[in-house]
């Protein structure tokens, strides 16, 4: 069974620039790391059904449809190859809904994500999340809210994250993404997973 540290951080704060480099850098110094990024498994299934065209649509789905795309794509997840030292999951411990905050990881996924070794939690300013939000074209975050609510946004993530850590028995490595600074952070965490690939090696 590959071992899996879940990253998660509210929207925009990073979380896909940061693996997309510390995998290629993890690479280099010889171990074998892979991205899952969750929401584009659930986005393919998602186009299948012709229930939405394009990811940041998926929110907004009756949350009995994310269930569903939630269950599915976790049972894709499960049957990936064995091969890699460490998997990367991209994806939220809570997804914003028209319902409220509706948990990323819970009983309808947690039976299908086995290995789970380590969670990470990128953080950054409030303000500068803000800012990147709305310099990011490629995505549609406007739904998202004030500063404030980004605030308390990842003070509920904090709050989350000890449910999973209990709930896997797993560390919590909070990781800050300071503005203009990925370098930094990208090298920071590969410092952390380094150290999650040589423990998992270890009988
Ligand atoms: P989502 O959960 O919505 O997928 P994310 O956490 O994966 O969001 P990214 O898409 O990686 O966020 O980044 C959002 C934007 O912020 C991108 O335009 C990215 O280039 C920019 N960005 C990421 N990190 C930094 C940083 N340290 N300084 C400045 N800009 C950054
Ligand atoms: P992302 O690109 O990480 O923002 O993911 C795109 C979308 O996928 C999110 O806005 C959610 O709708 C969905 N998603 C990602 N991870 C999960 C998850 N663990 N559970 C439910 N939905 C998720
Ligand atoms: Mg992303």
């Amino acid at each position: 069974m590959a071992a899996i540290a879940i990253v998660v951080g509210v929207p925009g704060v990073g979380k896909t620039t940061v693996i997309s480099r510390v995998v290629d850098r993890l690479g280099a110094l010889g171990y074998n790391a892979e991205i899952i990024n969750y929401g584009d498994i659930m986005l393919k299934k998602a186009l299948e059904l012709g229930l939405v065209e394009n990811r940041d649509e998926m929110r907004k789905l009756p949350v009995t449809k994310q269930l569903y795309l939630q269950r599915v794509a976790a049972e894709w997840i499960s049957k990936r190859s064995e091969e890699v030292d460490l998997i990367l999951l991209d994806t939220h411990l809570f997804i914003r809904t028209p319902r409220g905050r509706w948990p990323g990881i819970s009983e309808n996924n947690i039976p299908y994500l086995k290995g789970v070794v380590q969670l990470v939690l990128i953080e950054a300013d409030p303000e500068d999340i803000s800012r990147r939000r709305m310099r990011d074209k490629s995505r549609i975050r406007s739904d998202y809210g004030s500063v404030s609510e980004i605030e308390a946004d990842q003070l509920y993530n904090r709050y989350m994250s000890t449910s999973i850590s209990i709930r896997y028995g797993c560390p919590v490595y909070i990781l800050k993404n300071e503005e203009g600074k990925v370098d930094e952070a990208v090298e920071e965490l590969v410092k952390v997973l380094e150290r999650v690939i040589t423990d998992s090696r270890v009988d």
